[in-house]
Formats: C-alpha cells, sequence, structure tokens
C-alpha cells in the first residue's frame, strides 16, 4: 500500500494489525522504515525472498558499495560522468538542502535488522501459501513465532522425474544438454537445487525439463542452501581423487555462489565477503525520501 510515512509516524504504536514487508535492506531509508512498521505492527511478516533472505539483491553482498558506485557511475560503457559525480546524501541547492538515503556497504534481510514474527518465502511467493498464511493469521492458528509460514517438504519432494542412484561424472549447463524429460536433471548432470529448496511450486520448473535454481529458499532444517547442496553433490560425484572432483566442480559449476546462494546469500552463514568500511549512515543521510 502507498502508506505515506508521515501519515504511518503519527499512528499509535501496534495499530497495524498485519504488516507484510517486502525488500532486503540496503539504505538508511529502508532500515528506518523497517523500525517504524516494526515498531507500528502488532504482527511484522517477512514477505517473500528480499524480506526472508535477501534474494538477488543479497548477491551484491560479494561486492561493497565503493566497487558499485564505481561501476554503476564510472564503469560501464554507456556512463558519460566527466565530472565524477556519484549520489550524495546531502546536498546545498539553491532551492534549499536535499538529502538521499546512505547506501550500505551490506544488503541485510529483515530478521537480521529488526524481530519478525513470521516468514513467507518465495520468490515470489506462491498464491496459494499466502492465501493460507493470511488464513493462518486472521483465524489465529499461527505456528510458533519465527517460523516460516508454508509447506516444510523439498521440490524434489513434488518432483515427478524418475530417481535412481545418482553418480555424476561431470556438470552441464542447461544450453549445453537436452534433458530426456524423464530422468532427475541432477543424475543427468544439470545443477538441480531440488534437494535442499522448500516446496511451494509442485516441482513447476522440472516438470519442465528446467533445474530448481532455489527460488523458496532452504527447506525446514536446512541452515545454509550452499552447504546443503555442496554436502548432496560431495555425495553424488562419481569419483574418490579429490583433484579430480575438484576439477568437475570447477569445470562445471563456474560460479558456485551465484549458483548456490542466488536467492540466499545474505540469508546464509557465508553473508557477505569479508570488506573494509563504515557500516553507520551519516548523520545528514535521509531517513526516508522526500
Ligand atoms: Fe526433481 Fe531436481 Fe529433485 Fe531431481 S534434483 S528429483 S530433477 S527436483
Amino acid at each position: 500500500m502507498d502508506g505515506k510515512v508521515r501519515s504511518i509516524e503519527k499512528m499509535e504504536d501496534k495499530s497495524i494489525d498485519l504488516c507484510l514487508f517486502n525488500g532486503a535492506i540496503r539504505t538508511s531509508e529502508q532500515e528506518y522504515m523497517a523500525k517504524l512498521l516494526r515498531q507500528k505492527s502488532k504482527t511484522l511478516v517477512a514477505f517473500g525472498s528480499c524480506a526472508q533472505e535477501g534474494c538477488i539483491p543479497g548477491l551484491a553482498n560479494v561486492t561493497n558499495r565503493d566497487e558499485i558506485f564505481h561501476t554503476a557511475y564510472f564503469d560501464t560503457p554507456s556512463t558519460v560522468n566527466p565530472e565524477g559525480v556519484v549520489p550524495l546524501t546531502e546536498y546545498e541547492a539553491d532551492e534549499g538542502m536535499l538529502t538521499l538515503p546512505y547506501f550500505y556497504n551490506t544488503v541485510k534481510t529483515l530478521g537480521q535488522t529488526v524481530d519478525v514474527d513470521y516468514y513467507i518465502p518465495g520468490c515470489p511467493p506462491e498464491a496459494d501459501d499466502i492465501w493460507d498464511a493470511l488464513v493462518a493469521i486472521l483465524e489465529g492458528k499461527l505456528p510458533p513465532p519465527g517460523s516460516v509460514i508454508g509447506k516444510h517438504t523439498t521440490v524434489c519432494d513434488q518432483c515427478d522425474m524418475i530417481r535412481s542412484e545418482k553418480k555424476i561424472k561431470g556438470f552441464k549447463r542447461t544450453w549445453e544438454v537436452i534433458p530426456d524429460g524423464k530422468t532427475c536433471l541432477l543424475e543427468q548432470g544439470i545443477l538441480c537445487m531440488g534437494i535442499a529448496t522448500r516446496a511451494a511450486c509442485g516441482g513447476m520448473c522440472p516438470k519442465v525439463n528446467s533445474p530448481c535454481i532455489g527460488c523458496h529458499g532452504p527447506n525446514e532444517g536446512v541452515k545454509d542452501i550452499g552447504a546443503r547442496m555442496m554436502t548432496a553433490l560431495a555425495s553424488v560425484i562419481d569419483s574418490n581423487d579429490p583433484e579430480e572432483i575438484e576439477r568437475i566442480i570447477r569445470e562445471g559449476i563456474p560460479d558456485p555462489v551465484g549458483s548456490f546462494y542466488k536467492f540466499n546469500l545474505a540469508g546464509s552463514m557465508l553473508r557477505r565477503s569479508a570488506f573494509t568500511g563504515s557500516e553507520s549512515a551519516p548523520s545528514g543521510a535521509a531517513a526516508e525520501t522526500a
């Protein structure tokens, strides 16, 4: 809803029955809104993958603010910026002081920013799951606080592909092979995240020969989706030679972070790469845009 910040600030604390919060926390404005809506809401739900686990924006945690600004405002071929202008949090214009939110080094999840009551997973959340969650919340039939409202099985459990003993000699990118339409994609050497991913889709992607990419995040009990996938893959590669195993993974999965943590890096145990730099917004940074 297009609620205006000033209107929300004037509301009584806990006067919003249910807040579905969409989006990860990257800027001081988003952080301010997360804290404000936490204060004003009885029940705060991290709605969707961005709020729950950082989603695609969370992949920016392999780098930092300075590198992102350098790419966006200097390096890209279509950028013309001879004066080297980058976004400022404050600018004295003729009309008065203009402010922008501060852009943090790190993308955080909602749960890393404020207390969250429930999580509805998915990029995007499935309609059935949203309906079930709303009914559960309205009827007060809720799981313990902090729970994910959704299914508690894996995509593999919803997948019709035929599975046998997995023995993989190598991984192939999706454009390198036409799957046979019957056999488990992982057994055909295609990286499929169904083993570690929470079900919600009915196995929609493998049904059309496309591997699961993990868009509903880790299943119940899976602490880290990438670690779970690496454990699973280590047990299905058909070799005992560490060097060959390393070669198979290096050649077949050239982008492990993008493959294993496409939706989950900010919420994972890795969370981000090492960096140096301040994480606090300057005092003049806008809490919210004008
Ligand atoms: Fe289906 Fe993928 Fe699981 Fe294989 S790994 S059973 S293709 S979801």
